[in-house]
């Protein structure tokens, strides 16, 4: 983290006299006279004129009048500028490329390459100086990124704990013998589920798999709840409410919490009852009934329940970019957006474009075709009622879109514990692009109704404290990381703020924001 990458801040060593409340530092950064916006200790936003110094990674003071500094320190002046804790993107993928299937990363090391150098600053570049991955499948990718010497600060999930034969083992329909390599949960309380004889099933009970998740420096248990309002044929066990219980207390124990991926009324329903302390995804599968899949008129059911995650404070990541991704892969319009050629060089652009780089999008188009296929007595009353599959898709992208929208815009009126993330990488789909995703996804949670002051909270108190961050991050206090964005714009009176960065402080060293661009 000693390469310096800054321009135009000055370096002083300043031989301030010392004074009664002179503040001493030999790796310092002083921030001066800039209006802070932060979260109190009890998260009440305060927007005050002030100044911030650091000393190496770690904010030393936070004071409204000036304040005398001594020993060797940069100082930023921040007049008429604005200063908030770095952001925290609480759902990503890292291992995954936005852009390149399993297949394509074996016949392009090159672009493999290319992305993952582009990925820590394509997230700083957009103010991202924290990043938690949810699903550790990759430690040997995590460890690489985290090494890189200029980045977000990565923490992560363990590997996602799930139950012998769950939605993912049998979409991907692995072989038993790989199934029985994975770190898979035993849900004892399930006796539909066999294994063979010879598998030791005490390795893979909630106490040990937790156990090995929390001493391997993980934060957070994620597990999943994946049932059949997404239209897919239910062939797949679920997690128990009883397993599912000591998953969560023996995640407690340990000073862990819980993220279920739970994107239904039954999901997010199964995780509210079972102690589950975070919700990953917004609630867009509302029901199995084919009749109403595409109703976007929220059942009172549904109301009451998210009212009850609002109310229990349980976190909750809408990640509208999961689906919105998806429909900018098919409205093909993200390629044109100009901010690309500042992350990504020219050879990752071009592939992006080439036929290659479109596999995503011919796999979302060949869904409906997949679905009817695979559960034809769901899918055909639906595809029936419409004309063309384009037709279809548009009636059922628009749905999702409301359905996240109405969810999300009910919690933040009844000031849920909306926690930011995008779930970056999910699907390997291009239109994750590090960083820029992050901007995306904060217009779509204002474009649904989110106030800008829930929404800056959401990115970053509420993150750290649910992710149990708070000491260090999340905030701008003493004894709290330097982490900070030097803003040009008022982030609670535009979304545009987010992408008017000057300067990104990384554990007390300023960047400069082109510094981090492909094109400088
Ligand atoms: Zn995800």
């Amino acid at each position: 983290m000693k390469k310096i990458l800054f321009l135009g801040i000055i370096l002083l060593f300043a031989s301030c006299k010392p004074q009664g409340n002179t503040i001493a530092v030999t790796d310092g950064l002083l921030i001066e006279n800039i209006t802070i916006i932060t979260s109190d200790s009890q998260g009440k936003i305060t927007s005050a004129i002030g100044n911030v110094i650091s000393d190496g990674a770690v904010i030393v003071a936070v004071t409204d009048s000036k304040a005398p500094v001594k020993g060797k320190f940069r100082k930023i002046d921040g007049t008429g500028k604005y200063l908030i804790p770095g952001l925290i993107d609480s759902h990503v993928h890292l291992n995954n490329i936005a852009g390149l299937n399993y297949p394509l990363r074996q016949t392009h090391p090159l672009l493999v390459e290319e992305y993952f150098k582009r990925l820590p600053k394509n997230f700083l570049y957009y103010g991202y100086t924290t990043l938690i991955d949810v699903d550790n499948y990759a430690p040997g990718t995590i460890d690489r990124l985290k090494n890189i010497p200029i980045g977000p600060q990565i923490y992560t999930c363990g590997r996602k704990i799930r139950v012998m034969d769950d939605f993912e083992m049998s979409m991907n329909e692995l072989p038993t013998n790989q199934k029985l390599k994975l770190p898979f949960l035993h849900d004892k309380y399930n006796e539909s589920i066999s294994y063979p004889d010879t598998v030791n099933l005490n390795q893979h009970t909630p106490e040990v798999l937790v156990k090995r998740i929390a001493s391997r420096g993980n934060i957070c248990v994620k597990t999943l709840y994946e049932d059949a309002t997404s239209g897919l044929p239910m062939g797949w066990e679920l997690p128990s409410k009883e397993i599912t219980i000591e998953v969560v207390q023996f995640a407690h124990k340990e000073g862990l919490c819980v993220v279920m991926h739970a994107p239904s009324y039954d999901g997010q329903r199964f995780a509210l009852e079972n102690g589950v302390d975070i919700i990953a995804h917004a609630m867009w599968n509302w029901t199995s009934d084919p009749e109403k899949f595409l109703d976007t008129d929220l059942p009172m059911t549904h109301e009451a329940l998210v009212m009850e995650i609002a109310e229990k404070g349980i976190g909750y990541q809408p990640t509208f970019r999961t689906i919105l991704g998806e429909m900018d892969i098919l409205e093909d319009r993200l390629l044109e957006n100009p901010q690309l050629s500042k992350l990504y060089s020219e050879a990752y652009m071009d592939f992006l474009k080439s036929e290659n780089g479109q596999w995503g999008r011919n796999m979302i188009l060949g869904r409906p075709k997949f679905l009817a296929k695979v559960n034809p007595s769901f899918f055909h009353p639906i595809r029936n009622s419409f004309e063309t599959d384009e037709q279809l898709f548009d009636a059922l992208y628009d749905s999702y879109k409301i359905k996240i929208e109405t969810v999300v815009r009910l919690l933040s009126e009844n000031d849920g514990n909306l926690l930011f993330g995008t779930d970056n990488g999910a699907m390997n789909m291009y239109t994750h692009v590090p960083g820029l995703n992050g901007y995306l996804e904060m217009n779509h949670w204002v474009d649904a109704g989110v106030a800008l002051k829930q929404l800056f909270k959401a990115a970053t108190y509420n993150n750290a404290k649910s992710f149990h961050l708070l000491d260090s991050l999340g905030s701008i206090e003493v004894g709290k990381k330097a982490n900070l964005l030097v803003l040009d714009s008022n982030p609670l009176k535009s979304i545009k703020a987010y992408n008017d960065i000057q300067t990104i402080v990384l554990e007390g060293m300023p960047i400069n924001r082109n510094e981090l661009s492909v094109k400088k």
